[in-house]
């Protein structure tokens, strides 16, 4: 595997960015099995050390979690943080296209207020955030799927990058980093993995201190969730924009590949120029390393019915567009409906973002649009 050090990652030391805003739970709940893994007990003791008020259950099974009222229930969920073990099921792993060969989860649930959450819908109950204890048993798994993939391993382009394992789908990693270490473990891991393997994660959050000085290897692709300035007010509880932008600068002098997730990408007022600024922004932001090794991914909005129906429970005032007469209504290849917008917008927003995206970022690679 090659590493993708810089020069200037091995010659100059990072710069620390400003700390993002760091989430405290209201709640620290843990079950007994996940006390039986030390990560578990490591969790539990960092949630201490930060003085928050841990209860211990007695079973396994979290329980009275659910209220009539969806607004009350999202709130108390989304101030809970559950220390728990990963259930079997998440030990098979699935295909994630068109992000990784592999998908495996730290954690499930985000403490972050998106309006348009992706977790919307494919979360069971209230959105309380539970982190996997069982952190042994998640990276010893991964092992068997080596050489495996058929996502980015069968791409023309994206095969250089080996086996590919994403573990931002159902949770932000870095939003809990500071609580769990779950990330950390995980990066060190794939340091030290010597085979062609990638780890990739996706954070709206900033907080990136405590990844700078490990032994990365460049195996690691750390994106930032970004977009224009007028969605930020879609996303409630996230690190700033601009930190998010200072935190990529200081990943990719520490020498890590880094990348963009513009997403989700909408039409808003001025979007032309909106998302030039953001390209121009995010240019600043890697101004001064020598050769970013930088992905863009590019993402529209979409819903489903389900997802809607969730989201104006979590969300009743919000203005986020979501009137399906405005959209074009497909199939997903599971045959569920989803909506998205119409052929000529995406045609518009895509030419646009491709062409500023070249003239901005000369060196990012675009691994796809959706
Ligand atoms: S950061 Fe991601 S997972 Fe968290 S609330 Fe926002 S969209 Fe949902």
């Amino acid at each position: 595997m090659t590493l993708v050090l810089t020069e200037e990652a091995e010659t100059r030391p990072a710069a620390k960015p400003r700390s993002a805003r760091l989430w405290r739970p209201r709640r620290v709940l843990v079950t007994p099995a996940a006390l039986d893994h030390a990560h578990g007990r490591q969790i539990v003791a960092r949630a201490e050390h930060l003085g928050l008020p841990v209860e211990r259950l007695k079973s396994n099974r979290l329980t009275g979690l659910r209220d009539e009222n969806p607004r009350r229930a999202y709130a108390e969920a989304k101030a809970t943080l559950a220390v728990v073990t990963a259930p079997p099921t998440k030990l098979k792993l699935q295909p994630i296209p068109p992000s990784a060969d592999w998908r495996f989860d730290l954690a499930e649930g985000c403490p972050a207020h998106c309006q348009y959450c992706y977790l919307a819908g494919s979360l069971s109950g209230p959105p309380v955030t539970r982190a996997y204890a069982n952190l042994d048993a998640i990276l010893g798994n991964l092992g068997g799927y080596l050489g495996q993939g058929g996502v980015t391993s069968a791409s023309e382009t994206r095969a250089g990058e080996g086996t590919t394992f994403e573990a931002s789908c159902y949770t932000d990693p870095l939003g809990i980093e500071h609580l769990t270490g779950s990330l950390s473990a995980v990066i060190r891991h794939f340091g030290a993995w010597d085979a062609p393997v990638q780890l990739r994660f996706t954070t709206k959050f900033a907080a990136v201190g405590p990844l700078l000085d490990l032994p990365h290897r460049g195996r690691t692709r750390i994106r930032f969730s970004v977009n224009a300035a007028a969605a930020a007010r879609y996303e409630g509880g996230t690190a700033p924009l601009a930190e998010r932008l200072t935190a990529m600068g200081a990943v990719a002098r520490a020498g890590y590949p880094v990348g963009l997730t513009i997403a989700p990408i909408l039409p808003v007022e001025d979007w032309p120029d909106a998302y030039d600024a953001l390209l121009r922004d995010a240019a600043e932001a890697l101004a001064d390393v020598a050769r970013p090794d930088l992905t863009v991914e590019l993402i529209t909005h979409r819903f489903t019915p389900g997802s809607k129906t969730v989201l104006e429970g979590w969300y009743p005032g919000s203005d986020l567009p979501m009137r399906e007469a405005e959209r074009t209504r497909k199939l997903t290849k599971f045959g569920s409906v989803k909506y998205v917008f119409p052929s000529d917008l995406m045609k518009a927003m895509r030419a646009h973002l491709t062409e500023r995206i070249a003239l901005r970022l000369p060196a990012a690679r675009i691994l796809y649009w959706t």
